[in-house]
């Protein structure tokens, strides 16, 4: 059984920032005991595919030395935060965790695509002064629930290195989690970020479709994809969430709605505020354990005023099926950028241009991928476009519907995030249909286009591996998600709670 230890201040990255601001503490002691965490641990763990090191110091330097001119310093002054290596960055590689972005020149040295500009979500961060620590590992092109399909390396979950972190954003996941970056970002296109977040006691938020620019996120699925921020509390989460939500012009699906103010919401507390539980979410297949600690989690917001009640979300059994030809399909789509042309990789140099094609695409893709793609191609083409494609459309207007039905009686939908606890490395990965069931309680709030986010319980009575509570709010409603969670997480008893590896404290002290 997993060991926690206590945590110490200085994982709460909303503290620490202001420490940076005060200058109690500075942007370099927090980023060399970031890299030092990440030298001591990360050949174990695998959550980095890129450590950018230099960059990172000198940007550190840069901000303190702002300070002492007397600059007042951005929300996130001086704090570490990794990034998804699905996220472009003008200054670092970008492999989407995927061979299809790693050239092989002819001496068989390998250059890992580096994309000429930031995503809006880096842009915004570096505006915040944040300290952009490195990329995090992910599964292929983010297709995945374990962090296992990252065509470089798996990750490993701190809480037990026999055991996943989840996926597909598991690498950011574990960053925060063993303390190697104070924050990160994450996309979830179907629960990669509630999903690693819960199984790694961390805090994990996905915004509603549209409320954070995807522009510069290597895209999955279009009309799912959604960058959320990872942290390993509910504020820091919320901070996070602050500066990179509100509209894009460059990316046509953001949303033109005022950003209220999510730090705020987290003091806002839960009286009053009806909790809708669907018991389609309680049923076979969720472990004893998980449920346990979810009804615990539930059973103390409403000792704060929070009004329990039960609401139904009939079509919950459709969503996997849902998914995954919807999310399929516009993979097929998405991912014909990839040609040997354009970026990245090219097999078959002097080949005819199909073959070089069928080449570069078969030798730069892993199987996950491939699999998709022809479930994607298949669903669409003629004669099962309708049976297949057409109808998943009209599923997921159902899907969507069930919330819209619940919210109107509710102001929150709670619910587990994963069915079970993070399950051992290997086991699932010759059975897709297992991995995919892994997302059974994320999938539907992706659908619904909705906001969502995952907040630590208890770690599970059997297992000692943490256990996530996930809070579905409408779509535009994140200070509500931010404001419950908040309320759990003060009197959670998982609260604070670090892996093993945590241990030794950092060497700073936040006011
Ligand atoms: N696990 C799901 C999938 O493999 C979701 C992935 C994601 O959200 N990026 O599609």
């Amino acid at each position: 059984m997993a060991r926690a230890t206590d945590s110490t201040p200085s994982t709460s990255l909303t503290a620490l920032a202001a420490a940076v601001r005060s200058g109690a503490t500075s942007a370099e002691a927090l980023t060399e005991h970031a890299l030092e965490r990440i030298r001591a641990l990360d050949g174990e763990l695998g959550a980095f595919l890129h450590v950018a090191a230099d960059a990172a110091r000198a940007e550190a330097r840069a901000l303190d030395a702002r300070r002492r001119r007397g600059e007042t310093l951005g929300p996130l002054a001086g704090v570490p935060i990794a990034l998804k290596d699905a996220l472009c960055t003008h200054d670092q590689p970008t492999t989407a965790g995927s061979r299809i972005l790693v050239q092989r020149r002819p001496d068989g040295s390998e250059h890992p695509w580096q994309p000429p500009y930031d995503a809006t979500v880096v842009a915004r961060l570096r505006a915040a002064d944040a300290v952009l620590i490195g990329k995090t590992n992910l599964d292929e092109l983010a297709m995945g629930s374990s962090t296992e399909n990252s065509a470089f390396r798996p990750t490993k979950n701190p809480w037990d290195t026999t055991r996943i972190p989840g996926g597909s954003s598991g690498g950011s996941a574990v960053a925060v989690a063993a303390g190697m970056a104070l924050g990160a970002l994450g996309s979830d296109t179907g629960g990669s970020v509630r999903q690693p977040a819960a199984l790694t006691h961390v805090v994990g938020v996905k915004p509603s479709y549209g409320r954070v620019s995807r522009y510069g996120l290597i895209a999955f699925a279009s009309s799912l994809d959604q960058v959320g921020p990872f942290a390993a509390d509910v504020r820091g989460a919320a901070a996070l969430t602050a500066v990179v939500a509100g509209h894009d012009p460059r990316d046509a699906t953001s949303l033109e709605a005022p950003v209220p103010d999510y730090l705020a919401a987290c003091e806002r507390g839960v009286a009053g505020l009806r909790i809708g539980v669907p018991e389609e979410y309680f049923a076979a297949g969720l472990d004893p354990e998980v449920e346990e600690n979810v009804r615990a989690a539930l059973a103390a917001l409403a000792a704060q005023g929070a009004v329990l009640r039960p609401v139904h979300l009939p079509h919950t059994r459709h969503a996997v099926a849902t998914y995954y030809v919807i999310a399929t399909a516009e993979a097929s789509s998405n991912l014909a950028r990839f040609d040997g042309v354009r970026f990245g990789l090219r097999a078959g140099e002097r080949a005819e241009l199909g073959r070089m094609y069928e080449r570069t695409r078969g030798a730069g893709f892993g199987r996950e991928v491939k699999r998709r793609i022809m479930l994607g191609t298949y669903v669409l083409s003629a004669g099962y476009y309708e049976a297949y494609y057409l109808r998943a459309q009209r599923v997921r207007a159902l899907i969507k519907r069930d919330f819209d039905a619940a919210f109107a009686e509710v102001d929150l939908v709670a619910t587990p995030v994963s069915p079970t606890v993070a399950f051992p490395l290997g086991s699932r990965l010759d059975d897709p249909l297992a991995m995919y069931l892994a997302d059974v309680y994320t999938l539907p709030a992706s659908l619904a286009g909705v906001c969502a986010v995952s907040v630590p319980c208890a770690l599970g009575r059997t297992s000692g591996l943490p256990v996530g509570l996930q809070l579905v709010a409408p779509a535009l409603e994140e200070a509500r998600l931010f404001a419950a969670a908040a309320a759990w997480e003060d009197v959670s008893p998982g609260r604070g709670l670090c892996p093993p590896v945590h241990a030794p404290a950092a060497p700073i002290v936040a006011p």
